[in-house]
């Protein structure tokens, strides 16, 4: 999705782009479905852009859901992210966009560059879905994981492995007949 320059107004410039109508956020979901995220929900994306001259600040917000693996549990859950985000875009003459001091500031400023007369949203928007995804996502913040030892998972049920460890004459005794049992 471009965004020309020229059609945006002084201050203010209200975006709203839902993956249901728009085909270039169709595009994105298949590009990430690719990549192993399986979306629950469409994208949505709101945003302000603002025209200050000489520069832009995108404002926004991106709106989704998708299967998420617990880093406790391992169970799959519907994470539902919605998450703010704000850039600053400047303009630079064509040609400049992949000069190494640009890359620099770019990072030290924090702020987006582009070329031309438009702004593309797609690479913006692909970068704030990841940022937007936690590094470790958790089903709930209380998840109580696995037991290392059983494999079971806590949240449904308690195993018997925290009592077992506790090693007393009587189970080591309680052991040795099992063994011979067998
Ligand atoms: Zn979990
Ligand atoms: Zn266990």
């Amino acid at each position: 999705m471009k965004i020309a320059v020229t059609s945006l107004v002084e201050g203010e410039n209200p975006f709203h782009f839902d993956s249901q109508k728009e085909d270039w956020l169709k595009e994105l979901i298949t590009h990430l479905t690719k990549e192993g995220y399986q979306f629950k929900s469409p994208l949505i994306v709101d945003a302000n852009l603002t025209k200050v001259d000489p520069d832009f600040y995108l404002r926004g917000k991106l709106k989704f859901s998708v299967d998420q693996t617990c880093a406790r549990c391992a169970e799959q859950f519907p994470l539902n992210v919605n998450s703010p985000f704000e850039i600053a875009l400047a303009n630079v003459p064509s040609g400049k966009l992949r000069s190494p001091e640009l890359a620099e500031e770019s990072e030290e400023l924090d702020i987006n560059f582009f070329e031309g007369h438009e702004i593309d949203l797609n690479p913006i928007i692909t970068e704030q879905f990841f940022l937007s995804i936690p590094y470790q996502s958790l089903c709930k913040p209380d998840c109580l994981g696995i037991c290392q030892q059983c494999g079971t998972n806590l949240n449904s049920k308690m195993c018997q492995c925290a009592e077992k460890k506790s090693i007393t004459p009587f189970s080591v005794l309680q052991e040795m007949k099992l063994f011979k049992q067998e």
